[in-house]
């Protein structure tokens, strides 16, 4: 996956720009060149940097859409609404089958409980049912597995002890769900298949000042670490930016009404009790939400609360109310850790772009491809939504549209939804497990391979080290030496990649 020279991409033109390379820019761009189009993808900062690596991971099985809004007669007296939720809760089955049988090295599979309680929002019926359902619209291939504890069967399991008001706990559903070992690798994955089926890939390259020239767009693009800039040419822009939509459509033409809106989720990682080890917990918070406390290395994370954000996007950060308001409903749940902040390893968050609803603040969850020529702007089509696990509908979505308004100037060619040998190197460890195997090999491959430009981008984006209990505090240096060597970095350019990445660390997963 070369890195051209930002120069070599003077005055070129292409079928489609895309503008973003998160999980939905790079799946636009694997099935936009697969299906014959000349295409540049760039992203202004690392590849999947954005909401796509500051996700809870959840390749869902799509029991949330079979939750009714506010009772089950919601369902009752709108039937329509059932019948989109099926159809719905059948797309994630899908996926979920799909994704985890293609790309085993980047998910696994892990026992998902659900504890129902007397003064909850659910019945355990009604879980019986969602998953009868379930297992009827999904495929036969990939069981959820699912089991319900009662009466001293909750005995059974191993964390029992420290729930909530046990007196009130009525059972507990289990399933089996996915989670992604690392959406930054499925990114890197899909765009090294795109650039093998010809698209042109670059990141840290920014897209602004698009004009539009009679029948074709005009952008530059500038090098966000030189400054340089040129001028490339495209028929068609495809904005997916996610959070950052807005100010995107903003420099095509002012005062195109927002499309987007951005929910702020933050997570914390802390260590659990030993009887907790391997299990994801989804339990009803006093918001009513579900609040997920998933398995990681040997910690768990915890997340999230959804709140609209119209602050700055690129350096977003979890802010000691959200990590007090987290740790308040992990001990209602489970009054007996007692955790207070020193229990906190590290934080995370980032904003989910969704579909603006000017009905509700919270947006819809609706995945909507925006034409906007209905804004006055032809050949600019805009993605609003799009969760990881459906990034291949998106994609299909996003290149039948595309196919409507532009032809493409090159071949079909077949894509290959299997993760990369490379990945395939970093995940020779434990199947069940999320680690990442450390090699100088490997990681002189992915220096000379992925467009790799800081010491972060290694870390963070295309190997786990740095979301490890340590945070990449044993491999940071090893790493920086190999990307010293294989860069010619002085050691004082060394030493200065070591101390920004422990800063980035420090900054961006702090704990108040
Ligand atoms: C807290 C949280 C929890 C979530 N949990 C889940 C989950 O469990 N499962 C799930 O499937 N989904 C989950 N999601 C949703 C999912 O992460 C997002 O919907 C998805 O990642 C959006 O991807 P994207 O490619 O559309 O946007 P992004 O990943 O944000 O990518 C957009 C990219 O555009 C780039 N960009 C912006 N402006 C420009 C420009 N002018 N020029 C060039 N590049 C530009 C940015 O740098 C960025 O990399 C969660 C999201 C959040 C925030």
């Amino acid at each position: 996956m070369n890195r051209y020279e930002l120069s070599e991409l003077s005055d070129k033109s292409y079928d489609v720009i895309v503008v973003g390379a998160g999980i939905n820019g790079a799946g636009a761009a694997q099935y936009l060149a697969a299906g014959g189009y000349k295409v540049l993808i760039i992203d202004k900062g690392d590849f999947a940097g954005g909401a796509t690596s500051k996700s809870s991971r959840i390749l869902h099985c799509g029991l949330r859409h079979l939750a009714p809004g506010k009772s089950i007669w919601d369902f009752v007296v709108h039937p329509s609404k059932f019948f989109l939720a099926c159809q719905n809760a059948r797309k994630s089955m899908i996926a979920r089958s799909e994704i985890s049988s293609s790309m085993k090295e980047l998910v696994r599979p892990f026992r998902f409980y659900f504890p129902i309680y007397n003064d909850g929002p659910y019945f355990s019926w009604q879980l019986d049912f969602a998953f009868k359902l379930l297992n009827l619209l999904g495929p036969r291939d990939n069981s959820l597995d699912y089991h319900r504890y009662s009466g001293k069967s909750l005995q059974e399991i191993p964390f029992k002890k420290w729930f909530r008001d046990s007196n009130k706990l009525q059972s507990v559903s289990v399933f089996k769900d996915y989670q992604f070992i690392s959406a930054e690798r499925l990114v890197v994955d899909t765009i090294r298949d795109s650039a093998k089926l010809g698209a042109t890939v670059r990141n840290y390259t920014l897209m602004y000042k698009p004009k539009q020239l009679d029948e074709v767009w005009e952008a530059t693009l500038k090098d966000v670490l030189t400054s340089k800039e040129v001028n490339v040419k495209t028929k068609l822009i495809l904005n997916v930016t996610g959070p950052w939509g807005n100010w995107v459509n903003q420099m095509m033409k002012p005062g195109i009404p927002d499309k987007v809106i951005g929910l702020k989720g933050a997570h914390i990682v802390v260590k659990l009790p030993e009887e907790f080890s391997e299990c994801g917990i989804m339990v009803i918070n006093r918001a009513n939400e579900p609040m997920y406390i998933l398995p990681w290395h040997d910690m768990h994370y915890i997340g999230l609360n959804r709140t609209p954000y119209d602050g700055e996007l690129d350096e977003v950060k979890a802010t000691k109310d959200e990590i007090e308001w987290l740790i308040g409903e992990v001990n209602y749940a489970f009054p007996k850790l007692n955790f207070n902040r020193e229990d906190i390893l590290y934080s995370y968050a980032g904003i989910q772009p969704v579909t603006f609803d000017a009905d509700d603040p919270q947006g819809s969850r609706e995945v909507v491809v925006h034409d906007l020529a209905s804004e006055g702007i032809a050949n600019v089509l805009m993605l609003t939504g799009g969760p990881i696990w459906d990034y291949r509908n998106i994609a299909k979505k996003l290149l039948k549209e595309i196919s409507s308004r532009c032809v493409p100037s090159l071949d079909k060619q077949r894509p290959s939804f299997c993760s990369s040998e490379m990945t395939q190197l970093l995940r020779e460890t434990s199947p069940t497990s999320v680690d990442m195997k450390y090699s100088e090999n490997i990681i002189k491959k992915i220096i000379l391979e992925e467009q790799t430009v800081s010491l972060a981008d290694i870390m963070i984006r295309r190997t786990g080290l740095g979301w490890a209990a340590d945070r990449g505090e044993a491999t940071a240096d090893k790493v920086a030496t190999l990307m010293a060597e294989l860069k010619g970095w002085d050691e004082q350019r060394k030493e200065k990649e070591i101390q920004s990445f422990h800063q980035y660390i420090k900054e961006m997963h702090q704990v108040h």
